[in-house]
């Protein structure tokens, strides 16, 4: 099985790659499946047809113990777990210092029956480390997460189907056997 679950098309407002020809480039790349996860940023950006000003959200994401986006299951996986890696120029922070939070969350998945996404982009940003980290994917596998789907983010004709075979060769080094594609949100297990 070869799929890229993570791709953008025009319908996202970073990307103008337009949603036949990522159809057609993933056909000629011989990708069997892809998954579109395009994005409207929500009281980040103003969205196309938004009047007016911006509204921000109010209030931070809610501390770790109340964890309101904890009633929510309608999802597959959790995606960009740990997205700020590729932006914060301080450095990363601290796994030892998240690593309670993550349990709660990665636990949480796991006893919805959902997942979590691994994102190539981490080549393509030059990181060191996998997105999400090896110290969360590994944290993951030993909780019992076995749900994982491999996707590049892509946003242009170069990125489509990239760092998907390194990235399953590093699953494999961690333990994991197996990734994921959906169907009717029911997860599909392949063979890494
Ligand atoms: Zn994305």
């Amino acid at each position: 099985m070869r799929a890229d679950y993570h791709v953008h098309t025009e319908f996202s407002d970073d990307s103008d790659y337009a949603m036949e020809k990522v159809i057609q480039d993933s056909i000629a790349m011989g990708l069997d499946e892809i998954c579109f996860t395009d994005h409207v940023d929500y009281g980040i950006k103003k969205d196309w047809d938004e009047p007016g000003k911006m509204i921000y959200r109010k209030g931070s994401p809610g501390e770790p113990d109340e964890m309101p986006l904890a009633n929510y299951h309608n999802y597959s996986v959790l995606g960009h777990m740990d997205l700020i890696t590729r932006y914060d120029k301080t450095g990363t922070y601290s796994f030892k210092k998240l690593k309670p939070i993550l349990t709660k969350i990665l636990k949480t998945v796991i006893a919805d029956g959902k997942g979590i996404e691994v994102n190539t982009s981490s080549y393509r940003y030059g990181l060191s480390d996998l997105t999400p980290s090896r110290d969360i994917l590994k944290l993951y596998w030993e909780l019992g997460g076995h749900i994982l789907t491999i996707g590049s983010d892509s946003h242009k004709p170069e990125h489509l189907g990239t760092f998907i075979n390194e990235t399953k060769q590093e699953l494999k080094a961690l333990g994991f056997k197996k990734f994921c594609t959906f169907d009717k949100m029911q997860p599909i297990f392949h063979q890494l």
